[in-house]
Protein backbone atom coordinates (compact mmCIF):
# COMPACT_ATOMS: atom_id res chain seq x y z
CA UNK A 1 0.00 0.00 0.00
CA UNK A 2 1.61 3.40 -0.78
CA UNK A 3 1.40 5.56 1.70
CA UNK A 4 3.43 8.85 0.98
CA UNK A 5 1.13 12.01 1.29
CA UNK A 6 1.41 14.52 -1.35
CA UNK A 7 1.73 18.07 -0.61
CA UNK A 8 -2.28 18.63 -0.80
CA UNK A 9 -2.80 15.01 1.61
CA UNK A 10 -0.40 17.00 4.14
CA UNK A 11 -2.52 20.16 3.74
CA UNK A 12 -5.65 18.39 4.56
CA UNK A 13 -4.47 16.74 7.41
CA UNK A 14 -3.49 20.14 9.10
CA UNK A 15 -6.66 21.26 8.30
CA UNK A 16 -8.48 19.15 9.95
CA UNK A 17 -6.30 19.05 12.68
CA UNK A 18 -6.85 22.87 13.21
CA UNK A 19 -9.97 23.07 12.67
CA UNK A 20 -10.33 20.21 15.52
CA UNK A 21 -8.94 22.36 18.16
CA UNK A 22 -9.96 25.85 16.77
CA UNK A 23 -13.31 25.83 15.58
CA UNK A 24 -17.06 24.71 15.61
CA UNK A 25 -16.78 24.62 12.11
CA UNK A 26 -16.27 21.07 10.60
CA UNK A 27 -14.98 19.73 7.21
CA UNK A 28 -18.09 19.17 5.49
CA UNK A 29 -19.26 23.45 6.53
CA UNK A 30 -15.34 24.20 5.22
CA UNK A 31 -16.61 22.74 2.00
CA UNK A 32 -19.50 24.66 1.91
CA UNK A 33 -18.27 27.64 2.93
CA UNK A 34 -15.55 27.46 0.35
CA UNK A 35 -17.99 26.72 -2.26
CA UNK A 36 -19.75 29.85 -1.40
CA UNK A 37 -16.97 32.36 -1.08
CA UNK A 38 -15.75 31.16 -4.61
CA UNK A 39 -19.30 31.10 -5.92
CA UNK A 40 -19.25 34.72 -4.70
CA UNK A 41 -15.87 35.55 -5.98
CA UNK A 42 -17.25 34.33 -9.59
CA UNK A 43 -20.03 36.46 -9.89
CA UNK A 44 -18.39 39.68 -8.55
CA UNK A 45 -15.80 39.30 -10.92
CA UNK A 46 -18.19 38.64 -14.17
CA UNK A 47 -19.63 41.71 -12.38
CA UNK A 48 -16.68 43.76 -12.89
CA UNK A 49 -16.30 42.96 -15.98
CA UNK A 50 -19.79 44.27 -17.15
CA UNK A 51 -18.83 47.05 -15.53
CA UNK A 52 -15.89 47.96 -17.34
CA UNK A 53 -17.81 47.45 -20.32
CA UNK A 54 -20.67 49.96 -19.78
CA UNK A 55 -18.00 52.71 -18.75
CA UNK A 56 -16.64 51.82 -22.54
CA UNK A 57 -19.79 52.09 -24.08
CA UNK A 58 -20.52 55.48 -22.72
CA UNK A 59 -17.20 57.29 -24.09
CA UNK A 60 -19.37 57.06 -26.95
CA UNK A 61 -22.07 60.09 -26.38
CA UNK A 62 -20.38 63.69 -27.43
CA UNK A 63 -23.38 65.94 -26.17
CA UNK A 64 -22.16 67.62 -23.28
CA UNK A 65 -25.24 67.17 -21.14
CA UNK A 66 -25.07 63.73 -22.19
CA UNK A 67 -20.97 64.14 -20.72
CA UNK A 68 -21.99 65.67 -17.41
CA UNK A 69 -24.64 62.19 -16.45
CA UNK A 70 -21.56 60.45 -18.36
CA UNK A 71 -19.53 61.75 -16.02
CA UNK A 72 -21.95 61.08 -12.51
CA UNK A 73 -22.95 57.65 -13.98
CA UNK A 74 -18.93 56.69 -13.86
CA UNK A 75 -18.36 58.49 -10.42
CA UNK A 76 -21.24 55.82 -8.95
CA UNK A 77 -19.48 53.17 -11.27
CA UNK A 78 -16.38 54.18 -9.71
CA UNK A 79 -17.86 53.42 -6.18
CA UNK A 80 -19.57 50.49 -7.62
CA UNK A 81 -16.21 48.89 -8.54
CA UNK A 82 -14.25 50.40 -5.48
CA UNK A 83 -16.88 48.38 -3.16
CA UNK A 84 -16.63 45.43 -5.25
CA UNK A 85 -12.90 45.16 -5.13
CA UNK A 86 -13.46 45.70 -1.38
CA UNK A 87 -15.67 42.23 -1.51
CA UNK A 88 -13.16 40.62 -3.88
CA UNK A 89 -10.10 41.36 -1.13
CA UNK A 90 -12.33 40.12 1.69
CA UNK A 91 -13.38 37.07 0.53
CA UNK A 92 -10.02 36.45 -0.18
CA UNK A 93 -9.01 37.19 3.29
CA UNK A 94 -11.99 34.72 3.99
CA UNK A 95 -10.99 31.74 2.10
CA UNK A 96 -6.98 32.19 3.22
CA UNK A 97 -8.79 32.03 7.15
CA UNK A 98 -10.42 28.64 5.47
CA UNK A 99 -7.10 27.42 4.29
CA UNK A 100 -4.91 27.93 7.41
CA UNK A 101 -7.79 26.64 9.78
CA UNK A 102 -8.80 30.45 11.35
CA UNK A 103 -11.93 30.66 9.41
CA UNK A 104 -15.04 31.24 11.75
CA UNK A 105 -12.94 32.43 14.67
CA UNK A 106 -13.13 36.06 16.04
CA UNK A 107 -10.11 38.07 15.49
CA UNK A 108 -11.18 40.44 18.70
CA UNK A 109 -11.84 37.92 21.02
CA UNK A 110 -10.54 34.32 19.70
CA UNK A 111 -13.82 32.97 19.89
CA UNK A 112 -16.21 30.50 17.50
CA UNK A 113 -18.24 33.40 15.64
CA UNK A 114 -21.08 30.73 15.01
CA UNK A 115 -22.15 28.86 12.31
CA UNK A 116 -25.32 30.89 11.52
CA UNK A 117 -23.64 34.28 11.96
CA UNK A 118 -21.21 33.27 8.99
CA UNK A 119 -23.97 31.65 6.67
CA UNK A 120 -25.60 35.29 6.77
CA UNK A 121 -22.16 36.87 6.45
CA UNK A 122 -19.08 34.53 5.11
CA UNK A 123 -17.06 37.30 5.24
CA UNK A 124 -16.87 38.22 8.46
CA UNK A 125 -14.27 38.10 10.65
CA UNK A 126 -15.81 39.30 14.69
CA UNK A 127 -18.46 37.71 16.47
CA UNK A 128 -21.07 39.22 16.96
CA UNK A 129 -20.92 40.58 20.51
CA UNK A 130 -17.41 42.36 18.67
CA UNK A 131 -19.03 43.34 15.94
CA UNK A 132 -21.85 45.45 18.04
CA UNK A 133 -19.04 47.05 20.46
CA UNK A 134 -17.14 48.06 17.20
CA UNK A 135 -20.31 49.76 15.82
CA UNK A 136 -20.99 50.94 19.19
CA UNK A 137 -17.50 52.61 19.16
CA UNK A 138 -17.98 53.89 15.32
CA UNK A 139 -21.33 55.68 16.40
CA UNK A 140 -19.38 57.53 18.78
CA UNK A 141 -16.61 58.60 16.71
CA UNK A 142 -19.32 59.83 14.68
CA UNK A 143 -21.12 62.21 16.87
CA UNK A 144 -17.35 63.58 18.24
CA UNK A 145 -16.83 64.25 14.44
ZN1 LIG B 1 -15.41 38.48 19.34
Amino acid sequence: MDITFTSSDYNVIELDHAWFIETSVDRKEVDFFRNLLNQRLQELRSEAGKTVEDMDEDENFPDPTDRASMESNRNSMLRIRDRERKLIFKIQEALRRLDDGEYGVCEECGENIGIERLKARPVTTLCIECKSSQEMEERKARRIV
